[in-house]
């Protein structure tokens, strides 16, 4: 198993900055994506690693060896594309022989590797077919088992599930996840799709500019965003800008926004007058009452049915306030117009710089 180390690593494309101050430690046999919005350079990172563009400062290390001046094909790199990059005029067969002839193995081996992939992505019995009659979801196995076969030290996937329908996304994100364990080799996933990147990571580096905005793993990154970025792009949350007043004992402080005191927080908040304050809906509550605090009155909105809950959207003053109910039964699904009271625990406050979007407070990377 490789681990990836990456190393003050910048970018331009002429004057435009792709990439800058890139440093990253992936973990032999680890699962990392890099997530984030079209165009912040995720596309670029990877083809960086693979060797299809060349940095202009910084280090690029497969293991413990230094692949800066090793040109891709030397790289052992297993690349899986959004758009297949399958050979349309070969067979199933050839196209995951395609790599191992090209490195002139023995045909027995060839026979050997190309099996083997075959079955781990379970198109056994689909040797002798052309691209042009396989589904989507079996050409992306077809360019899983290509990318595989050559036994790579990383394997590299660029957004594979893009062309797919959500069903067949779901199923090959659990496929890919599953051989890759299998076979213990390390992978690098990008995708902008931030559930996806939730479900089947390992850990997560969130990107945006050019730049990487946290590492961590899921669970941390959707519960402990560093910044207003992270909290944003990742997962629905709230967000409203509040007053802060008075500090108070146990580590709270109050804060104001039009006329409803939060207890919040203080932890970070010292010295400033105003932040950024976000909650997520599912961790807004219905039945518990703080008292005259954390407490919001609207009129719903709008509702979105999402099977075992009901998002709802709940007008205060100009500002929307979405939050989750649960919902097993139908009279459970709260109606049009209708007036709600929900509380914001201060357990469920996360605070941000209001001007740099920086996380007040906020825990450290894994
Ligand atoms: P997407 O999800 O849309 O693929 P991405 O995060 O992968 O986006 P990149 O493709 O890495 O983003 O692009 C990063 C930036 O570099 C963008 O501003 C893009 O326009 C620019 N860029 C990418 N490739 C080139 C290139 N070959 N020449 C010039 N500019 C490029």
């Amino acid at each position: 198993m490789t681990s990836i180390r990456i190393v003050n690593l910048e970018k331009k494309f002429g004057d435009l900055v792709a990439l800058s101050d890139i440093n990253l430690e992936i973990r032999p046999g680890e699962f990392f994506t890099l997530l984030g919005p079209s165009g912040c350079g995720k596309t670029t990172l990877l083809r960086t690693i693979a060797g299809f563009y060349k940095q202009d400062k910084g280090d690029v290390y497969l293991g413990d060896e230094l692949v800066n001046s090793i040109p891709a094909y030397k790289r052992n790199t297993g690349m899986v594309f959004q758009n297949y990059a399958v050979f349309p005029h070969m067979t199933v067969y050839e196209n995951v022989a395609y790599g191992l002839k090209v490195r002139r193995l023995p045909k027995k081996e060839i026979d050997e590797r190309v099996k083997a992939a075959l079955k781990n992505v379970h198109l056994t019995g689909y040797e002798d077919r052309t691209p042009d009659k396989l589904s989507g979801g079996q050409q992306q196995r077809v360019g899983l088992a290509r990318a595989m076969a050559i036994e790579p030290r990383v394997l590299l996937f660029d957004e594979p599930l893009s062309n797919l329908d959500a069903k067949l996304r779901v199923e090959m994100r659990e496929e890919i996840r599953s051989v890759q364990k299998k076979l213990g080799i390390t992978a690098i996933y990008v995708t902008h799709d931030q559930e996806e990147a939730l479900v089947i990571s390992d850990r997560i580096a969130v990107v945006n500019f050019g730049k990487i905005q946290q590492v961590g793993e899921p669970w941390e990154i959707y519960k402990n965003p560093k910044n207003l970025f992270v909290a944003t792009f990742v997962g629905k949350i709230n967000t409203v800008d509040v007053a802060l007043g008075e500090l108070l004992a146990d580590g709270l402080r109050q804060a104001t926004f039009r006329g409803v005191t939060f207890l919040v927080p203080s932890a970070g908040t010292e010295g400033k007058s105003e932040a950024t304050l976000a909650f997520r809906p599912e961790d807004i509550q219905e039945t518990e009452d703080l008292g005259s605090t954390n407490k919001v009155v609207g009129q719903v909105e709008s509702v979105s049915f999402l099977g075992s809950t009901a998002r709802v959207t709940l007008k205060f003053e100009d500002t929307a306030i979405v939050f989750d109910r649960h919902c097993p039964k139908e009279e459970d699904i709260p109606a049009i117009g209708e007036t709600l009271q929900v509380c914001i625990p201060p357990s469920a406050c996360l605070l941000f710089d209001k001007q740099s979007g920086e996380r007040l407070g906020a825990g450290g990377e894994r």
